[in-house]
């Protein structure tokens, strides 16, 4: 009998919750290449460290439904065949709070001016998110993008105003005006101007699908195209955009799920890449 040349798909964190960042490892050293889709989304897997554990950075959007989810892997064999990995992983409730905001009205009921604008930087994020490079490009754990208190705001249900409800889909610092803000980790610089929600904003592309976005800053100290490493200066915090007051908004976002960043700065990845 030969040895099995892989073992089932481990999770990191183990509880699966909408919102959770997920690393996803498979030791299948007879492999040439691996596949999968979890929740309409594809899995891109590289080579760790190692040499014999492949992994997916990947996770379960903060709207996902609680339940059962089909894990879906197959390791294309290097003698040919395929071997499949597949399972089922149980996405737990997760336990979001509730809390209502007061902004200026243009952000609530924007006219039609505003409209324009949003539909323009729609446009532009669409289509910097569908070109994301094809392999990592971070190195070892994300670090946090500033030195302020961050809160416990991620996937909160929000009204603004009483009106609008929303889900906050991205983590605040409570940075003053004037904190730098920096690269949670290394990538390239994708997108380094004003937009009209998110104010001065800067997205970095980490490879494979994986974004980070730093919002309302009040300055950008980046280009589009540059390449950054963690820790490079981007900007400084500040208040541009739909703000109630000076903060940091930062956002994880991988094949168009929004991850809980708080997570993600607690996975070791030190032993990955
Ligand atoms: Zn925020």
């Amino acid at each position: 009998m030969a040895h099995a040349q892989s073992a089932a798909a481990t999770l990191t964190p183990a509880v699966v919750v909408a919102g959770s960042p997920e690393l996803i490892g498979i030791e299948a050293t007879d492999a040439a290449a691996i596949d999968g889709e979890w929740l309409g989304r594809k899995l891109e897997f590289f080579r760790g460290r190692d040499g014999r554990t492949w992994f997916a950075l990947a996770g379960v959007d903060v709207e996902a439904p609680e339940g059962p989810s089909t894990l879906k892997i197959s390791a294309r064999l290097e003698q040919g065949g395929v071997r499949d990995l597949s399972r089922v992983v149980e996405i737990q409730a997760a336990h979001y709070r509730t809390g209502s905001l007061t902004v200026a009205p243009k952000f609530v009921e924007p006219d039609p001016e505003a409209l324009k604008l949003i539909e323009a930087d729609q446009q532009l994020k669409d289509k910097i998110f569908a070109a994301s490079a094809s392999e990592p490009l971070w190195t070892g754990s994300f670090r946090t993008p500033v030195v302020a208190p961050p809160t416990a705001s991620f996937g909160m249900r929000r009204t603004f105003n009483g009106k609008l409800a929303s889900i906050h889909k991205g983590m605040d610092f409570r940075a003053k005006t004037g904190t730098p803000v920096r690269a949670g980790n290394s990538g390239v610089v994708v997108l380094a101007r004003p937009l009209y929600y998110e104010g001065n904003c800067v997205v970095i592309d980490h490879g494979l699908g994986l974004y980070t976005l730093s919002m309302h800053l009040s300055r950008i100290d980046v280009k589009e195209g540059q390449s950054v490493a963690t820790n490079d200066q981007l900007g400084l915090s500040g208040a541009t955009g739909r703000v109630t007051g000076p903060h940091l908004h930062w956002a994880v976002r991988w094949q168009g799920a929004y991850l809980d960043p708080a997570k993600l700065l607690r996975l070791n990845l030190s032993e990955v890449r």
